[in-house]
């Protein structure tokens, strides 16, 4: 095990006393003596304040879809400055983006951008509010939609007993969620269009919404049955209630069209964000022209900082370069090997896996088969995955340390990343076994 983390552990300390847990965001905080600090990322790699190297899973959650530091989006990205920021006024480039984002996603028909995936979603659900006159909407349980309230909603697995014949509760995803919020929200079951159906005729005109997450990027990868997902957007037309699909992690990475290229789905709405930019913090919206409309006709949207000329240049070359060359594919194909290698692994020590998602945003289950919904995640052995990820990173790859987040594969993951991978990965599972028996 030769790495210390006596550096970052250094400025834990120091950062304690200026940042609540040290940190900027509560997930990047991983404990006393864990929590890593970063100097830079180049490629597939990123490097700690110690100098430890990691092949990097994680991708700042997705986003670096290229890898990181990519030459041909940060010379986009200093032109883009060149242009000046932001003006409370429009740009041109704004066109060239949104009609790249057409093309490659045809339900989205007119676009408008954000500055995360948290505000793009947020104005969806606004949008389909005010297009159908409606209040309430439906969330597909296990998906992750941002820090806001109508979305921090999920269900009570802890202490929840699956055999009991009852759905888990709806909870809370944090403290200071007014509880009042819950009254507009229904949370359905996954792949189950009859109990969608009932929660549709229950509420017949006052859903205005249906959010989804096809390929949960944030709940291991678990995907919904294609026929599910067909089955949901007739009950959406039926029922007169917009289908949003959020995009935010698999728009622009698990296909050019994403999710809904994949399964054959077209959405009312559709969100964006990570992937579309490499890394610079740009989001989109999407959707059908009447529904996207609504903005001529007294629906709010802006933000000083939509549309940032770093963050637009930075999107306009990323976007190009994953239509117009075989970055995807490229992606895909070592994702392909990452797991047949990690197979190999575990398959020669008996231990029984499976793997959800898409190549380029998989994820790893002790499970002969992966859960199909958020309620059955219990079903795969945590307890190895968690101790597993810890030697991981004691061995200089980065996954999430608990199994939520699924491997991210860019393009820069090279021949070299992968031997140093499947290297890591044999100590990791040698190390775990040895630990819990
Ligand atoms: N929607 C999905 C599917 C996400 O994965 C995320 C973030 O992980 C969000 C929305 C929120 O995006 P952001 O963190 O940019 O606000």
């Amino acid at each position: 095990m030769g790495r210390t983390l006596d550096k970052s552990n250094a400025h834990f300390r120091k950062a304690l006393t200026r940042l609540p847990l040290g940190v900027a965001s509560n997930f990047r905080y991983w404990g006393e003596d864990r929590t890593i600090y970063v100097k830079r990322g180049r490629g597939g790699r990123i490097w700690d304040l110690d100098d430890n190297a990691y092949v990097d899973y994680r991708l700042g959650y997705g986003p670096a879809i290229l890898g990181y530091a990519d030459p041909r989006v940060d010379a986009a990205a200093r032109q883009g400055m060149e242009v000046g920021g932001v003006f409370a006024l429009s740009t041109e480039r704004e066109y060239a983006v949104a009609a790249r984002i057409a093309k490659m996603v045809p339900a989205a028909e007119l676009v408008r951008f954000s500055n995360s995936g948290t505000e793009a979603v947020m104005a969806a659900l606004r949008l389909a509010r005010a297009y159908t006159g409606r209040s309430s909407y439906v969330l597909l349980e296990g998906g992750y939609h941002g820090l806001f309230d109508a979305a921090l909603w999920t269900l009570g697995v802890d202490g929840w007993n699956p055999g009991s014949n009852t759905d888990p509760p709806v909870v809370p995803y944090s403290r200071g969620v007014p509880e009042i919020t819950r009254q507009l929200l229904h949370v359905a079951p996954m792949n189950d269009a009859n109990r969608l159906e009932d929660i549709f005729r229950a509420h017949a005109g006052e859903i205005a919404a249906m959010l989804m997450e096809p390929i949960q990027g944030n709940c291991c990868g678990i995907t919904a049955d294609p026929a599910y997902v067909k089955a949901v957007r007739e009950l959406c037309d039926r029922y007169g209630v917009v289908l949003i699909i959020d995009e935010v992690k698999s728009g622009f990475r698990v296909a050019r069209g994403g999710v809904q290229e994949l399964m054959g789905v077209r959405a009312d709405l559709c969100t964006f964000a990570k992937a579309m930019a490499n890394g610079y913090q740009i989001a989109a919206i999407g959707g059908r022209e009447d529904i996207m409309r609504q903005y001529g006709h007294g629906v709010a949207h802006g933000g000083t900082y939509t549309a940032h000329s770093v963050a637009l240049a930075a999107a306009e070359k990323t976007l190009q370069i994953i239509d117009e060359t075989p970055a995807l594919e490229t992606i895909a194909a070592y994702g392909r090997r990452l797991q047949a290698g990690m197979s190999e692994i575990l398959n020669a020590r008996g231990i029984v896996h499976s793997f959800a998602g898409h190549p380029s945003m998989g994820g790893l289950f002790f499970a002969e088969t992966p859960p199909t919904n958020y309620r059955d995640w219990k079903s795969s052995d945590y307890t190895f995955y968690d101790t597993m990820a810890r030697h991981l990173h004691d061995e200089g790859v980065l996954c999430e340390p608990d199994s939520r987040e699924p491997w991210f594969i860019c393009e820069a993951h090279d021949e070299s990343c992968l031997a140093d991978t499947l290297r890591g990965f044999e100590i990791a599972v040698d190390r775990t076994i040895a630990e819990l028996s």
